[in-house]
């Protein structure tokens, strides 16, 4: 990857929500604290990307599709996220659908994504279960 990590206090959290890692996501990877929301395991999972946490995005994965084994390319540079819609999800639903677009260089391309993710809580944690890719 060629993603910097800088892990000092004041390093603003990858998933763009403006506060600094420690006070966003990070917690969460480290299993300090649980996503609580659909939105919030869609941020933490976007996080975990940049900082090739495979680990937390197996353990958050839906054992119905969770792959084998996960895989992210090393020639992609993600550098922009942002949420788009959100329905459902709150700590007290079962199902929850966040409407996401991520923001990447490809060589010299700039690409914009923007993807359906369906979450469900299984155990009483969120798991990503699948997403649907929308036309821009
Ligand atoms: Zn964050």
């Amino acid at each position: 990857m060629g993603n910097v990590i800088n892990t000092c206090q004041t390093y603003r959290c990858p998933c763009t929500s403006g506060l600094v890692f420690d006070d966003c996501c990070r917690p969460i990877l480290t299993g300090h604290k649980r996503a609580v929301t659909a939105e919030s395991l869609a941020r933490t999972r976007y996080s975990a990307h940049i900082v090739c946490d495979l680990q937390y995005l197996s353990e958050t994965w839906h054992p119905a599709t969770r792959p084998a084994v996960i895989r992210l390319a090393t020639d992609t540079w993600w550098y922009w996220f942002e949420i788009d819609c959100v329905t459902d999800g709150s700590p007290a639903d079962q199902f929850g659908q966040v409407t996401y677009s991520t923001y990447l260089r490809h060589k010299s391309n700039h690409v914009e994504q923007t993807v359906e993710a369906n979450f469900e809580r299984v155990h009483g944690r969120w798991m990503y279960r699948n997403e649907t890719a929308l036309i821009p």
